[in-house]
C-alpha cells in the first residue's frame, strides 16, 4: 500500500491508475478507522480495480468550540488497517498541504442544511464540502463511498455531486453497528462505562419509532415524542435534536407518505453521538443510497 503525503505525488498516482484504465474507488474518512470505515473500504475494493483512502482531520469542518484538537489520532494503526483491508493508497496529507494558505474561495451549501446537524453545527457542511471538491478533484474517482450513519452528509454529498456535476457515482453505504445496536463511531472513545450502555438507546429509540410507523402512525411529531421520551427515560444525555425528514432532500413533512430518515444526536459528557435509520411509510429500511 501507497502512504502518500502530498497532491504532487498523488496526482502522478491517479494518472498511472488513469493510463491503465483502472476504475477508481475513493473512501474520505477523518481517521481512527473503526469497522464503519473499513465496510466503506471493502465496498469500494469489491466495485472498483484501484481503492484510495484518504485520513484529513478537516480544521474547516470543525466549529470553535469543537473537539478539532482532541480528535482521536492513530497513523500507525490506521495505516496497518488499511493495509489489511486492501487500500492501494492513503492519502494522509498536512493541513498545510490542503489550505497552504487561507482558502480564497469556499463552497457554501443552502439546502438540506438548515437541519439536523447543519442546524446545530454552523459552518460544518461548508467545510465539508470544501475539502470533498478539493479531494474530488485531486483524485478524480469514480465512484466515492460514505456511510449512511452520517445521513445528512450522504445527502450533502448528493447535492454537491449534482450541482457542481461531477461525473462521480455516489455510493451510501449501510451503518456499521456494535452487537448491542450501538452506531460505531471514532468518538464513542469518550463514552464513560455508564454512558457506553446508555449510548444503545439512540438505536432503540429510533427503532421504536420505526416499528410505531410499521404499526400505521404517520404524524412524525407523534414519532418524534415518542424518540424523544424513549432517550429521556433511558439515559442521562442531552438531546441536542431528534427530528424526521423526507430523504435526501431534507424538506419537512406533515404527513408520513415516502421516505424519510428519523434521526437524533445526544451530548454525552466528552461525546455528542448521533444515529438515524431511514424508512419508507410502512416502516420498511432502506439501508443503502446511491445517485444512479
Ligand atoms: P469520519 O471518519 O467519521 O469522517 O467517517 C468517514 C466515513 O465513514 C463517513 O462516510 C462516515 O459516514 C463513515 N462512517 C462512520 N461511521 C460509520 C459506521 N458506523 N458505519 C458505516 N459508515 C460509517
Amino acid at each position: 500500500m501507497k502512504i502518500i503525503r502530498t497532491i504532487q505525488e498523488m496526482k502522478a498516482y491517479i494518472k498511472s491508475l488513469q493510463n491503465e484504465r483502472k476504475q477508481i474507488g475513493f473512501v474520505a474518512t477523518m481517521g481512527y478507522f473503526h469497522e464503519g470505515h473499513l465496510t466503506l473500504m471493502e465496498s469500494a475494493k469489491r466495485e472498483n480495480d484501484a481503492v484510495i483512502a484518504s485520513v484529513f482531520v478537516n480544521p474547516l469542518q470543525f466549529g470553535p468550540n469543537e473537539d478539532f484538537d482532541t480528535y482521536p489520532r492513530d497513523e500507525e494503526r490506521d495505516i496497518q488497517l488499511a493495509r489489511e483491508t486492501g487500500v492501494d493508497a492513503l492519502f494522509m496529507p498536512s493541513a498545510e498541504e490542503i489550505y497552504p494558505q487561507r482558502p480564497s474561495i469556499t463552497l457554501s451549501i443552502t439546502e438540506r442544511t438548515d437541519v439536523l446537524c447543519g442546524k446545530s453545527r454552523p459552518g460544518h457542511f461548508d467545510g465539508v464540502l470544501t475539502v470533498l471538491t478539493k479531494l474530488f478533484h485531486i483524485i478524480e474517482p469514480n465512484k466515492v463511498y460514505f456511510g449512511m450513519k452520517d445521513a445528512q452528509q450522504t445527502a450533502v454529498v448528493d447535492a454537491l455531486i449534482q450541482d457542481l456535476n461531477f461525473p462521480v457515482e455516489l455510493r451510501g453505504i449501510e451503518t456499521v453497528r456494535e452487537v448491542d445496536g450501538l452506531a460505531k463511531s471514532s468518538r464513542n472513545v469518550y463514552l464513560s462505562e455508564k454512558e457506553r450502555e446508555e449510548a444503545v438507546w439512540l438505536y432503540r429509540a429510533l427503532e421504536k419509532g420505526r416499528v410505531l410507523v410499521a404499526d400505521g402512525e404517520t404524524s412524525p411529531v407523534t414519532i418524534i415524542n415518542e424518540v424523544k421520551q424513549t432517550i429521556t427515560d433511558n439515559t442521562n444525555g442531552k438531546i441536542d435534536y431528534v427530528e424526521l425528514y423526507r430523504y435526501p432532500d431534507l424538506k419537512a413533512v406533515s404527513k408520513l407518505n415516502g421516505q424519510v430518515v428519523l434521526a437524533v444526536a445526544v451530548h454525552f459528557n466528552k461525546a455528542r453521538l448521533i444515529d438515524n435509520i431511514i424508512f419508507d411509510e410502512t416502516g420498511k429500511k432502506l439501508t443503502s443510497f446511491t445517485n444512479r
